[in-house]
């Protein structure tokens, strides 16, 4: 068994050796869980749903000591740690509700009765990515086993160690040995077995646009059920009728926040050019006033980046000459640390306009009207999220339908609520999570005729 020793990015320390399963571990682990998911498939809808609360409790219990992990493993502020912990808590209150609500239809037919079931489809495996592990996570494994299902949850290699404290406090809770393991090792043994194993019947993957793709791929071999929430390059638009003064404050913390490490990053400022200087003289101040430090610091709003190999990925899309605008601050010494960055590229076909960059840099193009925003805005192979800035009400509502990204907001930059779903239009996806019909996703429609006489 090989293992790997966990590093706390923001002073480079090591918190953690977690031990990786290889593939025969991982087999077990999968014919465990077909097991444990024919029982629960058969236990009652409301002790399903109890023992769901029941788990979101024992969360809510381990809120600061869950936070504390992720400040050690991630390098998340305390601040936002806190916030994804209770989260995870609200996902399963949220789908603890789902199981005594799986209704199917009745349909009128001639000569019987016609119903619908959402059948579980058996064992889920979910490979999470380093930069939300908690929460990530818990987008998969709630409406999976509200739905009926057993869940296998490999998380990424740099950032296990919440997964495993949340696969502890399932037992804790009492949900039934098997049912939800936590299986941390490579995605090239554990996450490749969920795609090759036939006792796993989907494969929730969230991570990169490469890696999702050969998933995909691989999944198609036994048409296997497949999710995925990939990367993405997503546009703030400020138009000149806009709040200026909001549009710029807040823009850092769209794209800054997790140092960057979203996939909602509004990663591409376009502002209208007739308000551009305007916009930039705003965001200057507002980009400094950022707090990047110590992610223990309730006052911080900004940590390290994951790791040593990120920060040379970052780090290689701002060479000596880039046209940096202005920058933020960041710590000296040790840790990944890397200071926000606004860059101006002077072409609309820059890579640091068109890849997705996933750390504190922005960029900043002017557009010259409606049209044009729309047109820029699409000009990429992603489509997850974005935002709208303007005061005029139909303007916002023909942008909105004219972007091609899954989730946008108007005047605002928040996107991610489990009671509404999301998920990437072109390259950033496949499927949709959270929301209402998110069990729905985990199940198999099956149709019953049964005839009267
Ligand atoms: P990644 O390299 O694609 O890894 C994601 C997960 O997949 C990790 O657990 C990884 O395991 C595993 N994996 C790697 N190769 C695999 C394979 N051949 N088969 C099965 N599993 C495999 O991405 P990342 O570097 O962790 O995350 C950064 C990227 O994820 C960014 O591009 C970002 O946009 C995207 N992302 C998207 C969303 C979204 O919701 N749309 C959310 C977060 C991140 P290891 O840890 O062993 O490599
Ligand atoms: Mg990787």
């Amino acid at each position: 068994m090989s293992s790997y020793t966990v590093i706390n990015p923001a002073d480079e320390t090591e918190v953690a050796l977690v031990d990786h399963l290889d593939r025969d571990a991982t087999d077990e682990a999968i014919a465990r869980a077909q097991l444990a998911q024919r029982a629960w498939a058969g236990v009652s809808p409301a002790d399903k749903a109890a023992l769901l609360r029941r788990f979101a409790e024992a969360v809510d219990g381990d809120r600061e000591n869950l936070a504390r992990i992720e400040v050690q493993n991630s390098g998340h502020p305390i601040t936002q740690a806190r916030w994804e912990a209770g989260h995870v808590r609200d996902v399963l209150t949220y789908y603890s509700a789902a199981p005594e609500r799986m209704f199917g239809q009745q349909i009128p037919v001639a000569g019987g009765l016609d119903v619908t079931f959402h059948e579980p489809l058996g064992v889920v495996g979910i490979i999470t990515p380093w930069n939300f592990p908690m929460t990530i996570a818990a987008w998969g494994f709630a409406p999976a086993l509200a739905a009926g299902n057993a869940v296998l949850l490999k998380p990424a290699e740099w950032t296990p160690l919440s997964s495993i404290r949340l696969g502890e406090l399932a037992l804790e809770a009492g949900l039934p040995e098997g049912l939800f393991q936590v299986l941390p090792g490579k995605g090239s043994v554990v996450g490749e077995r969920f795609v090759t194993h036939p006792a796993v019947r989907k494969v929730v993957f969230t991570g990169s646009t490469a890696v999702g793709k050969q998933i995909m791929a691989g999944c198609a071999a036994q048409v296997k059920r497949v999710t995925l929430e990939l990367g993405g390059k997503s546009a703030n638009i400020v138009f000149a009728d806009a709040d200026l003064e909001k549009a710029a404050a807040t823009a850092p913390y769209s794209v800054f926040e997790n140092a960057g490490q979203d996939c909602c990053a509004r990663s591409r400022i376009l502002v209208e050019r007739s308000a551009y200087d305007r916009f930039m003289e705003l965001l200057e101040p507002a980009v400094a006033g950022v707090r990047v430090g110590d992610p223990g610091d309730e006052a911080t709003e900004m940590g390290p980046l994951v790791s040593a190999k990120h920060l040379a990925s970052v780090r290689s899309y701002v060479p000596e000459g880039a046209p940096v605008a202005f920058r933020g601050t960041a710590p000296e010494g040790p840790g990944f640390w890397f200071a926000p960055t606004v860059l101006t590229p002077a072409s609309r076909t820059d890579r640091t306009v068109t890849d997705e960059i996933f750390g504190p840099v922005v960029t900043v193009l002017p557009f010259d009207d409606e049209a044009d925003a729309v047109q820029l805005a699409n000009d990429t192979d992603y489509g997850l999220s974005g935002s709208i800035w303007t005061r005029d009400v139909g303007r916002a509502i023909r942008v909105s339908r004219g972007v091609e990204a899954g989730n946008l907001s108007v005047n605002s930059h928040s996107s991610v609520r489990y009671s509404t779903p999301f998920g990437g239009f072109k390259q950033s996806g496949l499927g949709r999570e959270l929301g209402p019909d998110a069990p729905l996703h985990f199940t198999e429609t099956k149709n019953v005729f049964i005839a009267v006489d």
